[in-house]
């Protein structure tokens, strides 16, 4: 008896694993020809500086809408091109696209530069020469290197060996912003922010929600704004959607915003029609 239910259980098990397999599969392809029909695209949220409200820049968010229209999230398909191998060429693809848009922003009437935050995930950190294709991406799009800057995940630093340290230093030597993103939702280690050195961080939408009303929140968002003051780094928070949030986040001292209240995710013309509305005096 105890048999049996031991196969079946196998049974079901290897069932719902090739269905899964089959799935991810199925999407591979999908996205295999999305790429060759050119069926992504970006979108850009802006960030903002709380202090005076102004725009700092556009965080770069990948889009799948296929033919059909049907959209497709880049939690569910991204995860998919990191285990083909598929996101090292669409990897490169949003980074052009992205220093290119970029590249052709007017600067602001005052204040500081506008950046562009791009994506970039694990894979394509340890893929050897990513520093060297941010260069030459630099250089084919003349975008100034301060105005560019790599998000990377905390599950991303942990392998810090190899290519990857390689990469990082490289970046570093060309000039370009480092962040990490989603902080303090992956195997956070105050050693590696040490070593990686981020010039800003990204303070998770988790932790954000609801912060006027949460101790344990607001708690959490203190400590990470004092520890990224005190090793000279940009707190930036993400998420934020309601203006009670943003009130206590200007409290505790946080330097930028970014989040459905102040901006969603836009299409490339409203995105440019912002940046131009900065540029003028
Ligand atoms: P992320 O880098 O942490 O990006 C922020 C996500 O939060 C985006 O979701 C954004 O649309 C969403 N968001 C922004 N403000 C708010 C808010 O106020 N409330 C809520 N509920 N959500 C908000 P999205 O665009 O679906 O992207 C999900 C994740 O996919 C990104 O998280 C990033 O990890 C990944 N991703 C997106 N584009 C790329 C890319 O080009 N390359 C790579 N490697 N990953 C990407
Ligand atoms: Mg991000
Ligand atoms: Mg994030
Ligand atoms: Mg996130």
């Amino acid at each position: 008896e105890a048999k049996a239910q031991g196969r079946n259980n196998y049974r079901f098990f290897t069932e719902r694993m090739t269905a899964e397999v089959r799935q991810r599969l199925l999407m591979e392809n999908r996205l295999r020809g999305a790429l060759a029909r050119q069926e992504l695209h970006l979108m850009l949220q802006p960030k903002f500086w709380v202090a005076d409200r102004r725009l700092s820049g556009f965080e770069a968010l990948l889009r799948w809408t296929d033919c059909d229209g049907v959209a497709t999230s880049p939690a569910e398909f991204i995860p998919v091109a990191e285990e083909s191998g598929l996101i090292i060429e669409i990897g490169s693809w949003v980074l052009r696209q992205a220093c290119q848009l970029a590249a052709a922003w007017p600067a602001p009437a005052s204040g500081p530069a506008l950046t562009m935050a791009v994506n970039v995930s694990p894979r394509q950190l340890a893929q050897p020469g990513f520093a060297e294709l941010v260069a030459s991406i630099l250089r084919d799009t003349g975008l100034a290197a301060a105005q560019l800057e790599i998000e990377v995940t905390e599950s991303a630093l942990l392998e810090r060996t190899g290519n990857v340290k390689a990469a990082l230093d490289g970046l570093k030597a060309l000039g370009v912003r480092l962040a990490v993103d989603d902080f303090g939702t992956g195997y956070s280690s105050l050693a590696y922010l040490k070593d990686f050195a981020p010039d800003t961080v990204k303070i998770d939408r988790c932790f954000v929600t609801d912060l006027q009303n949460r101790h344990d929140n607001a708690a959490i968002v203190l400590a990470i704004i004092t520890l990224a003051k005190s090793l000279k780094m940009e707190a930036l928070a993400e998420g934020v959607e309601t203006e009670e949030e943003l009130a206590a986040l200007a409290q505790l001292g946080c330097e930028a915003v970014q989040g459905y209240l102040t901006g969603r995710p836009l299409a490339l013309d409203s995105a440019a029609g912002l940046v131009a509305a900065t540029a003028r005096p």
